[in-house]
């Protein structure tokens, strides 16, 4: 199963439309209109059965870009062990391939205008406010990086941890602020060009259907190859009972504090829902611990923001967000791989 694990972008989609024509799957390829270190990148789109249906099962990867990895992955090995001729009758499955191929190429969590897409669908007029994040911005986007950058950056981390709280701090930090452009968790002025492409796919193939199941791919957050459905609906809703009743225990709401995540604005599978009857999932995979994600991602933020960089496999910041978000580990792949397993089955028993 590893050789559908790829280390570049290229490489994943190559693999991918191989088993997508294996499997007599029609095609879509949008094209990105920047490019990847290799050349042309697509958000590509995948259908087995017609867009007519009752059950429309999406999978989708690299919401967040380099968590595109792991999510190609794993679409690539459901296609191998032949998941288009396991539908139940009247399910059409729907692939989405790098939503935000951008980040996916280049190995960032973010879009190519520094965007996390999980934060950009709202209403951008009135963008929520973040003002724990102001406290904390200076700390986040340093404009130089020495020896001793790292350890001051844990340290005054740490000290605002411990002054209000882990779960303050991740809050700050993930929840999404629409101040900073060249920030982090950023959620942008306007749709991005992956929100709008999502909505044209929405309309164009979700809507179709009379429901819809979505499973967005993400890694980061969590115990070390072990997963959670992320939702955001209340605790109180009827798609969260539903969500519960489909993939069990696993399923959390952001709405509690019992999510791996804080209450994100502007989430991406709950914009999919006004297309068809849809319930969606964020299946999140624990890699590292949140300090060395975070980490990770600030020394990739400086890198792209104030350094003189060219992309190049192995670059140690590069080696580093990989890592984070991708363990280079059999057992971690064989554990995302048996969970994904589980899930889409679950989910294709959906029947109301
Ligand atoms: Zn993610």
């Amino acid at each position: 199963m590893h050789q559908y694990f790829s280390r570049s972008y290229a490489e994943a989609r190559r693999i991918f439309l191989q088993q997508c024509e294996a499997t007599a799957a029609t095609l879509e390829h949008i094209q990105h209109p920047l490019s990847g270190p290799d050349g042309d990148i697509y958000m590509d789109v995948a259908i087995w059965g017609e867009r007519q249906c009752e059950h429309m099962l999406i999978v989708s990867s690299a919401t967040h870009g380099i968590e595109g990895y792991a999510g190609s992955g794993l679409q690539s090995l459901l296609l191998a062990e032949d998941l288009p001729n396991q539908l139940p009758e009247n399910t059409t499955l729907l692939m989405i391939h790098g939503v935000n191929p951008h980040g996916f190429a280049w190995q960032r969590r973010v879009t190519e205008d520094n965007v996390d897409l999980n934060r950009n669908f709202l209403d951008h007029s009135i963008p929520p406010e973040n003002p724990e994040y102001l406290e904390i911005a200076e700390i986040l986007e340093p404009n130089e990086w020495h020896q001793d950058t790292e350890a001051s950056i844990r340290e005054q981390l740490s000290h605002f941890s411990q002054k209000h709280g882990a779960r303050w701090l991740q809050g700050a930090m993930t929840k999404g602020q629409y101040t900073h452009e060249n920030g982090f968790f950023y959620g942008g002025k306007e749709p991005t060009w992956s929100n709008l492409k999502l909505h044209e796919l929405g309309r164009r193939y979700i809507n179709h259907a009379r429901m819809a199941t979505m499973v967005d791919i993400h890694t980061a957050l969590g115990q070390f190859g072990e997963a959670e459905c992320i939702t955001t609906y209340p605790m109180t809703s009827d798609e969260y009972k539903r969500c519960r009743s489909l993939w069990g225990m696993r399923v959390q709401t952001t709405d509690t504090g019992d999510s791996v995540s804080v209450d994100v604005n502007g989430p991406m599978v709950n914009a999919m829902q006004q297309y068809s009857d849809a319930l969606g999932t964020g299946l999140e995979f624990g890699t590292h611990a949140v300090s060395e994600v975070t980490m990770a991602l600030i020394a990739d933020q400086w890198l792209h923001q104030h350094a003189d960089f060219n992309f190049a496999a192995g670059h140690p910041v590069k080696e580093r967000m990989m890592e984070a978000f991708y363990p280079d580990s059999d057992k971690w792949r064989e554990s995302i791989a048996g969970i994904t397993r589980e899930i889409l089955n679950q989910s294709l028993s959906r029947t109301s």
